[in-house]
C-alpha cells in the first residue's frame, strides 16, 4: 500500500492517526464463532461473503471456524484474496465481457471457482473461455429472489438453461443461488421472514423440477445477515453466504427482532475512529471523517456510545457532529468512534484496517481487495 499506515502494533489508541477503520477484535472473533456455530447447529455450510471486509486475515479467521469458502462479488476481489490459502470461491456476480472471464477462468485454473448466471446467452460465454484455459467453471443458476434483479425470472426457462450448461464439457452446474440484498433489510421480521419463504419455497420449485428431469442439486447457496436465521430454519438452502455479520453497521441496527427490539444478533466490530477539529461553540463540532471516510447511501452514520450526539453532515473531509440538549460536546482533538452505516463501502474507503484488543492496537491489516471493482 502506499498510503502511510495510521498505526502501529503496541500503539496505544490515541497514538493512532484519523481517520482510520477500526476492527475490534474480541467483537469481530465473537462474530465469526457465532456464525460458524449457527451453520454447523443448522446443518449448512457457511460461505461468508468478503466483499464485507476485503480481508486476507479475516477469510483465514472464517475459514478457520469451520467456513467451506467465500463468496466474492468480483473477480479482482477473488484474485486478492487467494493468498489467504481459500480454495473455493463463489463469484456470486455475473461475469459479463471478455476481460473478466479470461481473468475468471484463469483462477479457475487454481482454485475451485464457481458463478452464478441466469440467461442461456451468457452459458455459450462462459464455455468459451473456460475451454480457452482448459478450466472448468462450476456454476449455479441464479433464480429470481422477488426483486426482478439478477435472477431468472421465467421458470420455464430453468430446465433448458440447466441442460445447456450440462451440455458445456468444461461448465459444471452444482445448483442453485437465491438472494436477495434489500430484503435483508426489511425492518420488521415478519417481513423479512416473509421474504426468506418466498425465497426458500422458489427454490423448492426449482430443486425438483430439476431433480424430476435427472440433474443433481447439490448446492442451494443464499441467505444474508438479515435472514439467516430464517434461511436456516425454513431449510430449504445447504449453505449460507452472509457478509456484514462479522461488523455489523447502523443499518442493520435499524432492523427490528421478532420481539419487537433493535436487532443485535452480532456485535458492532467495526468504527471509523475519528478527531475533534475545532470545537468553537456549545452545540457542534467538526471531526476529520467526512465523505472519503465513511460512505452515506445507508443515510448518516451514528456515535458509538454517544447518544448525545448526532452526526448531521458530511462534507469531503469533514464531518459535523451536533450535541443533543443536555450533551456533552467534545474538545478539539478528542476522539469519537463513528458507526459507519453501510459497512461494506466504508470499508473499500481505507488501505488500512486497525485491529484493536484491550484498548492497544493488536494489529494493522492492509484491506487486500480495497478498490477490486474489476
Ligand atoms: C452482499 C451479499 C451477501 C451478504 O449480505 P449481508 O447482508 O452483508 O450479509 C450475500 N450474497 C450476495 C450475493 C451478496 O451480494
Amino acid at each position: 500500500m502506499d498510503s502511510p499506515a495510521p498505526a502501529r502494533p503496541g500503539d496505544d489508541i490515541g497514538a493512532i492517526d484519523t481517520p482510520a477503520l477500526i476492527v475490534d477484535l474480541d467483537a469481530l472473533d465473537a462474530n465469526i464463532a457465532l456464525m460458524a456455530q449457527h451453520a454447523r447447529a443448522s446443518n449448512m455450510a457457511l460461505r461468508p461473503h468478503a466483499k464485507t471486509h476485503k480481508s486476507v486475515e479475516i477469510v483465514r479467521r472464517q475459514v478457520a471456524a469451520g467456513a467451506v469458502g467465500i463468496c466474492c462479488q468480483k473477480v479482482s476481489e477473488a484474485q486478492a484474496l487467494v493468498p489467504s490459502g481459500v480454495t473455493d470461491i463463489l463469484i456470486s456476480n455475473h461475469i459479463v465481457g471478455a476481460a473478466k472471464l479470461e481473468r475468471l477462468a484463469a483462477l479457475a485454473r487454481n482454485v475451485r471457482i464457481t458463478t452464478l448466471t441466469s440467461d442461456i446467452r451468457h452459458v455459450a460465454e462462459l464455455e468459451d473461455a473456460a475451454r480457452r484455459y482448459d478450466a472448468t467453471l462450476e456454476i449455479l443458476i441464479e433464480l429470481d429472489a422477488g426483486d426482478a434483479r439478477m435472477g431468472l425470472l421465467d421458470e420455464a426457462a430453468l430446465l433448458p438453461l440447466a441442460e445447456a450448461i450440462g451440455a458445456a464439457p468444461h461448465l459444471k452446474l452444482r445448483g442453485l443461488q437465491v438472494y436477495n440484498g434489500p430484503f435483508q433489510h426489511l425492518r420488521p421480521q415478519a417481513d423479512r421472514a416473509a421474504a426468506a419463504r418466498a425465497a426458500a419455497e422458489r427454490a423448492e420449485r426449482a430443486r425438483v423440477t430439476l431433480e424430476s428431469a435427472g440433474i443433481s442439486c447439490e448446492v442451494i447457496s443464499g441467505g444474508g445477515t438479515g435472514t439467516f436465521a430464517e434461511d436456516a430454519a425454513l431449510g430449504a438452502l445447504t449453505e449460507l453466504q452472509p457478509g456484514s455479520y462479522v461488523f455489523m453497521d447502523g443499518d442493520y441496527a435499524r432492523n427490528f427482532s421478532a420481539d419487537g427490539l433493535p436487532y443485535r444478533p452480532f456485535r458492532q466490530s467495526l468504527f471509523v475512529l475519528t478527531r475533534v477539529l475545532r470545537s468553537p461553540a456549545a452545540d457542534f463540532v467538526y471531526v476529520d471523517a467526512g465523505v472519503k471516510a465513511l460512505n452515506l447511501d445507508s443515510g448518516m452514520p451514528t456515535l458509538h456510545e454517544r447518544s448525545d450526539l448526532v452526526f448531521t453532515k458530511a462534507s469531503d473531509e469533514q464531518g459535523r457532529i451536533e450535541t443533543l440538549p443536555g450533551g456533552t460536546t467534545p474538545d478539539l482533538g478528542e476522539l469519537l468512534w463513528i458507526v459507519p452505516s453501510h459497512c461494506d463501502p466504508t470499508v473499500n474507503q481505507f488501505d488500512w484496517m486497525v485491529a484493536v484488543r484491550n484498548g492497544r492496537v493488536a494489529d494493522v491489516w492492509p484491506v487486500d481487495a480495497r478498490g477490486c471493482v474489476l
